[in-house]
């Protein structure tokens, strides 16, 4: 059964955990830091990455207090674990941070698919750690430690996927950190996870990397079309598109069998339009373009997103050059 958590008791007095280790510091690792650090959840971070190139740029940022050279290292004395890096590296990273894991630790992660990080993680896991995976649903297209800020939790959903053996404590204690991350916190279990995000998330980017790839081959025969004219709905495919390759290779992989599900939903769904279309029945049309405005506009009322125009989108300035005639003022 899913259990919302309230997001009323969201600030906690002091730190709700002592020491925090971040394994892996791109997007989310580094927001995390930023936040956990605005927010004083915790007392101390320590972090790595798996290149010396990313560690090196971590201690320049002073994102954390201490940057260590392993995976196992960053980990000692830490009372909150969370893996940070891609979901196709969990059992790895498991396997090499197993054996140093303070007694009595949470080991959670952040990975966009929660049935397989569960299941690569768990068997490296001691019996005296708590195995909490969490997945914070919030992102951009951006990488890197440099593209990490702050504000990236808050008023979004952070969705816990505890096993069902997991200590309620833990459990809470997890959610009261994302809380103060400014995040809403909802559990569920993992598979439900991946069937949710599957057509949410894993989908559309699915279709947004299939769309600007097919653009891209009609884009050789017609390149300065395709570019010039990409704000008619093109621009914001890019945008997901844009999204970091090794990521969403990793994601399609780990949740496969929920994927093609929807994938096969999406593809009947697609023939009945594509019908529409053939058969000039604009009612059929009409009808489906009437419900999915009406999804947009809920997705808005409950302030997931912005009623601005264009996402928001500040436009580019008129140039500062004098209104011809007859617009501008008659001065002379
Ligand atoms: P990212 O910016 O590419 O950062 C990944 C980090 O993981 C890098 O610091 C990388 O180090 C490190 N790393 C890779 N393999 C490692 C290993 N074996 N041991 C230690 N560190 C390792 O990625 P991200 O966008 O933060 O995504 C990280 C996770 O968050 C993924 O699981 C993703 O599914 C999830 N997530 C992403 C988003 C999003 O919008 N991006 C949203 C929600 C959840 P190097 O720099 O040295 O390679």
């Amino acid at each position: 059964m899913d259990v919302r958590i309230a997001n009323e008791s969201a600030m906690t007095d002091g730190p709700v955990f002592d020491r925090l280790a971040l394994i892996g510091f791109g997007l989310i690792g580094s927001s995390i830091a930023r936040a956990a650090r605005a927010q004083r959840a915790v007392r101390s971070i320590a972090a790595t990455a798996r290149s010396a190139a990313t560690r090196a740029r971590v201690v320049e940022l002073g994102l954390a207090d201490q940057v260590a050279e392993t995976n196992a290292a960053a980990v000692a004395g830490a009372d909150l674990v969370i893996v940070c890096s891609p979901v196709g590296q969990s059992g790895a990273v498991a396997q090499e941070i197993g054996p140093h894991l303070e007694p009595g630790a949470i080991l959670s992660d952040v990975g966009s698919v929660k049935a397989s990080v569960l299941h690569d993680m768990a068997p490296h896991v001691p019996q005296r750690v708590h195995l909490i995976p969490a997945h914070p649903v919030a992102g951009t297209e951006h990488s890197g430690p440099d593209a990490g800020f702050a504000e990236l939790f808050v008023n979004r959903w952070c969705i816990l996927t505890p096993p069902p053996d997991a200590d309620d404590s833990a459990v809470e204690r997890l959610a009261a950190f994302w809380r103060a991350l400014g995040a809403n916190v909802e559990t569920m279990s993992a598979e439900h996870h991946d069937l949710v995000l599957a057509v949410t998330s894993h989908l559309p980017h699915l279709i947004a990397y299939t769309i600007v790839g097919t653009a891209n081959e009609l884009g050789e025969v017609t390149e300065s079309e395709v570019l010039k004219f990409s704000a008619g709905g093109f621009r914001d495919f890019t945008r997901l598109a844009a999204s970091d390759p090794t990521m969403w290779r990793d994601v399609f992989l780990a949740n496969k069998e929920a994927v093609l599900e929807m994938l096969g939903t999406f593809s009947e769904d697609l023939s009945k339009l594509t019908r529409a279309i053939r058969r000039g029945d604009g009612d059929a049309l009409f009808r489906h373009f009437a419900r999915t405005r009406a999804i947009r506009r809920g997705i808005v009322e409950i302030g997931q997103d912005s009623a601005a125009p264009d996402f928001g989108r500040v436009p580019a300035s008129l140039p500062l050059a004098p209104l011809p005639r007859p617009y501008a003022a008659d001065s002379e």
